[in-house]
């Protein structure tokens, strides 16, 4: 139905979807929990209670799968439960490779989880195939685990390469691909069997809605034990944000290249400034992941930037603290850009410089986000 269209298309229109009942362009939110069984006993279209089959839920999950080129997906009440998912559905006694720069919550999980559960896991360096080839223990390692672009130095991993390395030995590739959205990568294209996405960021985009998605390459029993996981723990997403973000994802394909071509300016004047030490941002030619993003992303290298200020955790607050234009807060993806003292929020999980900043570059005008910039650098206070 969908194939002949382009991704811009289909977010643009939600893949066509309308009110068959009223004609109405935009389709109605489904708050009802329940469907009503037909005269025969049977269930229309497989519903019967929302924890397994929400009628806005199943549009917005196959707006995703479209999006990103795969066979199934489903929605979760947050980011958190979507990448948890894969890692519930795990055998007791099996091992997991893990990348260990992805998104701190992912870290306390298994941390904290893992082990009671009796699922081995090992961190692997972010984006060293060799390390990460030698960690594999054959037979027993099944999933491997990563982010591209990574938070928070947005380290570039190479995901068809790690797929030909884990399918030789039969372990499935799962990626956190919350950062690049399928307007910059598919990560299915490159050989991954799980896409997983905190839709709380760019694919919802306004900062009002917590929502994750897991999209499968192909079925399996271990992508139906996934579902069978998201009816079981009951972390469906709940009708009024599936519908918030169908309506989000389509200007998905302008804001997120609005992003990366404000995120790309400011790293550009950024990485010049004499008050920044560092400046992490794929999209930079002199950066470890370029070359790497130049054959995994198109259209852009995300919204997404750090730097390293000099001086420690004080300092690095204190600009932060300057901010007006971009808002001092944690989290990424919205129209508005904000800022944050990183180890503030991560804590002891990471290994997150004292003095990183992270940038989330939204879609305001570029001078007002590089003028702010300028006046925090220059110790100047806020207007
Ligand atoms: C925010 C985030 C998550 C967690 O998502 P929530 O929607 O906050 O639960 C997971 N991965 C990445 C890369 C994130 O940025």
């Amino acid at each position: 139905m969908t194939a002949d269209k382009a991704p811009e298309t289909l977010a643009a229109q939600a893949l066509g979807l309308e009110d068959p009942v009223s004609g109405a362009l935009v389709p109605p939110v489904h708050m009802s929990t329940t469907f009503a069984r037909r005269d025969d006993y049977s269930l229309p279209d497989d519903r019967s209670y929302i924890r397994d089959h929400g009628a806005t839920q199943e549009q917005v999950e196959q707006v995703i799968c479209d999006l990103e080129g795969g066979y199934d997906a489903i929605s979760f009440s947050s980011g958190l439960a979507a990448c948890t998912a894969p890692f519930h559905a795990l055998e007791a006694g099996d091992h997991v490779l893990v990348s260990d720069t992805i998104y701190h919550g992912v870290l306390s999980w298994l941390a904290e989880f893992a082990e009671a559960r009796g699922i081995g896991y090992d961190l692997f360096p972010a984006g060293d195939l060799e390390r990460f080839a030698g960690m594999i223990r054959p037979g027993v390692t099944r999933l491997v685990w990563l982010e591209t672009p990574a938070n928070p130095v947005w380290t570039v991993t190479d995901i068809a390469a790690v797929s030909t390395i884990a399918h030789a030995r039969g372990i499935r590739v799962a990626v956190d691909s919350t950062c690049a959205t399928p307007v910059l990568t598919r990560p299915i294209e490159f050989g991954a069997d799980f896409v997983c996405h905190s839709a709380t960021k760019y694919l919802n985009g306004h900062s009002d809605v917590l929502a994750g998605l897991l999209v499968a390459a192909a079925d399996s029993a271990y992508w139906q034990r996934i579902r069978r996981h998201r009816l079981l723990a009951g972390s469906m997403l709940g009708s009024m944000e599936a519908w918030l973000l169908l309506r989000g994802l389509r200007t998905l394909y302008l804001r997120v290249r609005q992003q990366s071509a404000n995120a790309l300016a400011l790293a550009g004047w950024l990485v010049e400034h004499p008050c920044v030490e560092q400046v992490f941002y794929p999209g930079l030619p002199r950066d470890p992941g370029h070359e790497t993003a130049c054959r995994q992303m198109s259209g852009g290298f995300g919204g997404m930037l750090s730097i390293l200020v000099p001086g420690g955790r004080s300092e690095a607050v204190a600009v932060a603290c300057r901010a007006s234009v971009f808002k001092r807060a944690t989290s990424l993806g919205g129209v508005e850009s904000v800022l944050e003292h990183r180890k503030s929020s991560e804590g002891d999980v990471t290994s997150t410089p004292e003095n990183l900043i992270r940038i989330s570059a939204g879609i305001e005008h570029i001078d007002d986000l590089i003028g702010d910039f300028s006046r925090m650098l220059a110790k100047e206070p806020a207007p």
